[in-house]
């Protein structure tokens, strides 16, 4: 790609190119990035959001991708992932500090071997710590942000402390889309470690028992609508086990459309808007997905 040899001047990770996406999903769909990033360091990201910026890249950054629905054709651009790197955790007292590319179900198991209270419901929740702040990430009356004092971003190009204060959240989404998340720091309570590891256990087998775990799924395909549950409003509609080619909507639960056999992103694409169609026609209410299009106009 045009400019790759300005970025390697600077840049110091690694650099992947027509790199299949699918592997770096949860749901193992779509085609690959033209240009894929690993970066090592905050310098590397840095180095590589200013080249972006500079000439206007069509970019993604993508944690572990347990949210997003990547397009067959895949992403015509740069993908920067941090996940396995910048994934440092430190705990001092109360306070936490998490880098954006370590593993959110690492971090609530540490913060509570420490003994400390608030990310509980947290702990099934896949995904990287970047991830769950740019979605607000919840479980079980809780969400990251109900803990979060402050968030480091490149924001343009320049490295910016935002205080709680200065971010807009609310369900699953925020107003970080346009930065490149690199850390938080997060204010926990100290509580009881016996207990709070006894209550992740219990959310733990809640989830294996209520979805369907042993597929390439994406969590929660659509958001909850006001005081409803989108699965509810699906199983009504008498579709659960519904297929389109190799995806279908979960039999376990209905909210879980899963790639168990080998589907496509135009599949998923089209089992989508049958069941939007399908819970509009029933009940009257727009299911607007919490699942993110990559690469899908
Ligand atoms: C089995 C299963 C269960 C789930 N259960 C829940 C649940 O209970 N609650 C819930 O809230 N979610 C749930 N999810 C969805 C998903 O796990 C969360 O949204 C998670 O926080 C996404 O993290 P990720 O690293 O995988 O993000 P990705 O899927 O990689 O990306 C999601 C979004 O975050 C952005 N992003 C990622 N990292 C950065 C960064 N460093 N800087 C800027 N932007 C970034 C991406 O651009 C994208 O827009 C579930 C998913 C699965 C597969």
């Amino acid at each position: 790609m045009l400019y790759l040899d300005e970025l390697g001047k600077t840049y110091k990770g690694e650099i992947r190119l027509s790199e299949p996406l699918a592997p770096y999903t949860s749901l193992k769909l779509g085609g690959p990035a033209d240009v894929f990033l690993i970066p090592k360091t905050k310098e590397d990201i840095a180095e590589a959001v200013k080249w972006i910026r500079k000439y206007h890249i069509p970019h993604y950054y993508l944690g572990y991708g347990t949210n997003i629905l990547v397009g067959d054709a895949g992403f015509q651009g740069v993908v920067v992932r941090i996940a396995d790197s910048l994934n440092s955790i430190t705990i001092q007292g109360t306070k936490v500090y998490a880098e954006a590319g370590a593993s959110l179900p690492m971090l609530v198991l540490e913060t509570l071997k420490a003994g400390l209270a608030g990310i509980e419901a947290l702990g099934g929740v896949p995904g990287t710590v970047g991830g769950a702040l740019l979605m607000n990430a919840g479980a079980y009356g809780s969400e990251i942000f109900d803990v979060v004092e402050k968030v480091e971003v490149i924001r343009g190009s320049k490295l910016v402390v935002l205080g709680k204060e200065d971010i807009h959240h609310e369900y699953r989404k925020t107003n970080l889309d346009q930065d490149f998340i690199i850390s938080c720091t997060l204010a926990l309570k100290k509580g009881d470690k016996e207990a709070l590891l006894e209550k992740r256990r219990e959310w733990l087998k809640k989830r294996r028992d209520t979805q369907p775990l042993d597929v390439p799924n994406a969590g929660s395909i659509f958001k909850n609508p006001p005081g409803m549950y989108a699965g509810a409003l699906i199983e009504s509609c008498g579709l659960k086990g519904y297929r389109i080619g190799g995806v279908s909507v979960s039999a376990k639960h209905a909210n879980f459309l899963v790639n168990d056999q080998n589907g496509t992103a135009a599949e998923m694409l089209a089992l989508i808007d049958y069941v939007k169609a399908k819970v509009f026609e029933k009940h009257g209410v727009k299911l607007e997905m919490e699942v993110r299009k990559v690469g899908i106009e």
